[in-house]
């Protein structure tokens, strides 16, 4: 792990913070907090020195390691609580009703290990750790309960799944929000930090602003390719997602990556309709540019 800023330290993730792994962020004031615990590896050096965990969201790829630290005091958000207390909520929020279990298991999670988080936190949160103070901010759109965190003292902001990553937002999951994720993407561009960490990538501090910006701006750009596939001629959903406009090809397992295509694309379906440049009509369900 390096310590970032005084006091703070990024916990890399094995195979750079790629899914199913994810950086953890852990703080060391007179209390020692960890967010997320999906690093692999580089948490064992953790195991007896936190005193609290915050999960930042419901996703296996950031609470991989909660077992490490059974006996400490997990903290989440009240929406993505289903998701970990129970696979019901984690298949009723994920949407994916069961499928991919052996996908997960093979993945090292092993199966769904349910996680009693006996504490939440939300959006204003402020959390005095003795020389660190420590910012909730509930970003949401990613998932529900989707909390990003920042560090005052060093304006250092942990922006977990808004990962600026080339691929852009993800949200595949049924209850993923596609207009509440641009939000939050602005809302983080207004907060002018120094220093933002993300949960799969490097960290960045040149033109914090302008990657923000990029990013949030692939959500437009789908908009406008899915738009503009409809032109050249009407389609159902299911020819649309066989076009994969938001993936662009479809790893093992499939069912899963095409299940996240459809999401995907049903919600900027949804948009386009509501912004009325999009139709859909007849009983086969043809979607048609207007
Ligand atoms: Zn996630
Ligand atoms: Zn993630």
């Amino acid at each position: 792990m390096e310590e970032i800023r005084p006091g703070v330290w990024v916990v890399y993730g094995e195979n750079r913070g790629r899914f199913p792994f994810a950086h953890s962020l852990y703080l060391k004031g007179e209390q020692r907090v960890l967010i997320d615990t999906g690093a692999g590896r580089g948490l064992q050096q953790l195991v007896g020195k936190v005193d609290r965990v915050y999960l930042s969201h419901y996703h296996r790829d950031h609470l991989a390691g909660n077992s490490l630290f059974a006996g400490v005091p997990f903290s989440v958000h009240p929406l993505d609580e289903p998701g970990i207390a129970s696979e019901e909520g984690f298949y009723r929020l994920t949407g994916l009703k069961g499928m991919g279990q052996q996908y997960w298991d093979t993945l090292g999670h092993k199966g769904f290990s349910a996680t009693c988080a006996a504490e939440r936190h939300g959006e204003g949160d402020r959390i005095d750790l003795g020389g660190l103070t420590l910012q909730v901010i509930h970003a949401p759109g990613h998932t529900p309960g989707h909390c990003v965190f920042l560090v005052e003292e060093c304006e250092l902001l942990f922006t977990v799944d808004i990962d600026l990553s080339p691929f852009g937002p993800w949200y595949g999951n049924e209850s993923s929000d596609l207009v509440q994720f641009t939000e939050s993407v602005q809302r983080l561009r207004s907060m002018k930090a120094g220093l933002v960490v993300t949960s799969h990538g490097r960290p960045v501090v040149e033109d914090i602003d302008g990657k923000l910006e990029r990013y949030g701006a692939v959500i437009e750009e789908r908009h406008e390719l899915i738009y503009g596939l409809l032109r050249q001629r009407a389609m159902t959903l299911e020819q649309l997602i066989d076009l994969k406009p938001i993936y662009r090809r479809h790893p093992e397992p499939v069912p899963v990556y095409r299940f996240f295509e459809g999401m995907m694309v049903k919600k900027h379906l949804a948009v386009l309709q509501s912004r009325k440049a999009v139709e859909c009509t007849g009983e086969e369900q043809l979607y048609q540019a207007r």
